[in-house]
């Protein structure tokens, strides 16, 4: 099995392959996880499964036998030939040598799934966990739900409603794309080597259209970024300071959309969000 330390071992050993840390790579040693996360992911309803980072290939492996394509993107070229021997019975996988954040998605979706739906399923190196996951949401990519585990910090704030406490500027334009969940926590342990933290599996099921309706987005998420940026201050304050508004034209566009002119980000609905961001838009913008 691929999550055995001692494959792990033999498998670095034989190709002199040690950990980089600046790349995230902290493999999956637990067995039940991969199984998991390739059932709930969706990817064998879709055209196929889309991963970043397979490392040796736990997950892909997994995803393999469930969905009819998958392509994984790794950036790593240590693990090619890792990759071509722990994955040489799977004739449906393709591994891509790539920066996933600099590669044409739009484009390796249309070609390798010919423009299908794809279920988007991986165990992100953290460094980069919200800039990937901000780049599927923001390309509106055909994507039907993203399955990833993530640190647990990072989980619940991806996965936090606005209008609590944890939320911040990415929750908020997380639940505009998608609906999130926590499906699932994953301790330290599970992972080789041992990160100082826990992880837990996320999934971000897209939406087919916003929950609000915003007069101009790109306006948009730059309200929201504002209203958060400046967490201790209201929301008034932060996005006068941010956006380099006048504080009398914020007011005004807080009461032109019902809010309170002292409610902090944190307190903000996205329905709140979105209208304040249109009267703000009308005003301003
Ligand atoms: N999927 C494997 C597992 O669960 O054991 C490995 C997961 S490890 C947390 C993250 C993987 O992402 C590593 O294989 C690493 O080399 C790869 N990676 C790091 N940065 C990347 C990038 N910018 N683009 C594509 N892959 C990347």
């Amino acid at each position: 099995r691929l999550s055995d330390i001692s494959t792990i071992r033999a498998v670095m050993e034989k190709n002199g392959f040690s950990f980089s840390k600046a790349l995230g790579q902290n493999f999956l040693i637990n067995p039940s996880v991969c199984p998991r996360m390739a059932q709930l992911s969706g990817a064998a309803d879709c055209a196929g499964a889309l991963e970043v980072g397979p490392g040796i290939g736990v997950l892909t492996y997994e995803l393999s036998q469930v969905a009819k394509k998958v392509v994984s993107v790794e950036l790593d070229k240590r693990l090619l030939p890792v990759l071509d021997e722990t994955l040489a019975d799977c004739n449906n996988v393709k591994i891509l040598n790539a920066d996933v954040m600099k590669l044409d998605l739009r484009r390796v979706i249309e070609e390798e799934f010919g423009g299908g739906e794809v279920a988007v399923c991986a165990n992100l190196p953290y460094y980069i966990t919200s800039p990937v996951i901000m780049r599927l949401l923001e390309e509106c990519l055909p994507i039907s739900a993203i399955t990833v585990m993530v640190q647990k910090e990072a989980a619940d704030r991806l996965c936090a409603l606005p209008g609590t406490r944890a939320c911040g500027a990415v929750s908020a334009a997380v639940q505009y794309y998608a609906e999130p969940e926590i499906l699932f926590d994953v301790s330290r342990g599970s992972f080789m080597p041992a990160p100082n933290v826990d992880s837990a599996v996320i999934q971000l099921k897209i939406r087919k259209a916003p929950p609000v309706a915003v007069d101009d987005e790109k306006f948009f998420f730059r309200v929201v970024k504002a209203a958060f940026a400046q967490r201790r201050k209201t929301a008034v304050n932060s996005i006068s300071n941010t956006m380099g508004l006048p504080k009398q034209t914020v007011t005004k566009a807080f009461e032109d959309a019902g809010i309170p002119a002292n409610t902090r980000a944190e307190a903000l609905t996205l329905e709140a969000l979105g209208s304040l961001s249109n009267c703000l838009f009308a005003a301003a913008g």
